[in-house]
């Protein structure tokens, strides 16, 4: 594919975007934002902006939009990482946040908003079965499907632990919040126009991710 897609990629915690993303970002060759992981990696740093991030994360409560965009705004910037073609993971998280970044993006479409649809019972026991790796928050894992070496990450040898937000209250907050101000997002991008895709985020990772690919296809194309 010559065209490097500009994805959003929509869903609820745990229907699989961490996933899905990174390895949608490998397939496209084009760069993987997760606004989560940012956070958390800024958090173990301890920066001022993870640490201040982490109080609202750790209550399963949004970080507040002017640090997020200040975040995504770098990120957007014309030479920066993510001009060669992106997919966005868990932002925008509500219209004030996707309204701004049609205003970042300044005329420069996105191809396709994708909603990775998974029922609410199915995520809850994925989150509290999902295990994550602390270097690096894309290497996920789970109870059912460990790393090799207990607990250690298969892929770069970190820490594999439950996220601080992955409890019970957190996660029934997080659900809600993403009933409340995320899911209105899809129809914000219909009635502007875009292009979004709802996809079945049941089943095999493979067979996911093979699902993606042909609507990311035919949108891109
Ligand atoms: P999840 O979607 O499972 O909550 P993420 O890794 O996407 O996991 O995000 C973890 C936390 O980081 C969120 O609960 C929120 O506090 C914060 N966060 C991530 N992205 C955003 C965003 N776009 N706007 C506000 N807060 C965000």
């Amino acid at each position: 594919m010559k065209t490097k897609p500009r994805l959003v990629l929509l869903g609820k915690q745990g229907a699989g975007k961490g996933t899905q993303a990174k390895s949608l970002a490998r397939h496209y060759e084009i760069a993987h934002l997760s606004t989560g992981d940012l956070f958390r990696a800024q958090a173990a740093a301890g920066t001022a902006f993870g640490l201040e991030a982490k109080r609202y994360m750790d209550d399963g409560e949004l970080v507040p939009d002017t640090i997020v965009m200040g975040v995504v705004e770098e990120c957007l910037a014309p030479g920066g990482p993510l001009s060669g073609g992106f997919i966005l993971d868990g932002f925008p998280r509500n219209k004030a946040q996707a309204v701004e970044l049609e205003r970042v993006l300044d005329g420069t479409p996105l191809h396709a908003i994708i909603h990775l649809d998974v029922p609410r019972e199915v995520v809850v026991e994925r989150l509290s079965e999902r295990r994550v790796c602390v270097k690096n928050g894309a290497h996920i894992y789970s109870v059912a499907k460990p790393p090799k070496e207990l607990w250690v990450c298969d892929e770069c040898g970190g820490a594999v632990v439950q996220r601080d937000d992955d409890n019970p209250d957190a996660i029934n907050k997080r659900l809600d919040t993403y009933e409340r101000d995320t899911r209105p997002i899809r129809e914000f991008y219909k009635e502007s126009g875009h292009t979004v895709v709802t996809v079945d985020g049941v089943g095999e990772n493979d067979a996911v991710f093979e699902r993606l690919t042909s609507a990311i296809n035919s949108a891109v194309s």
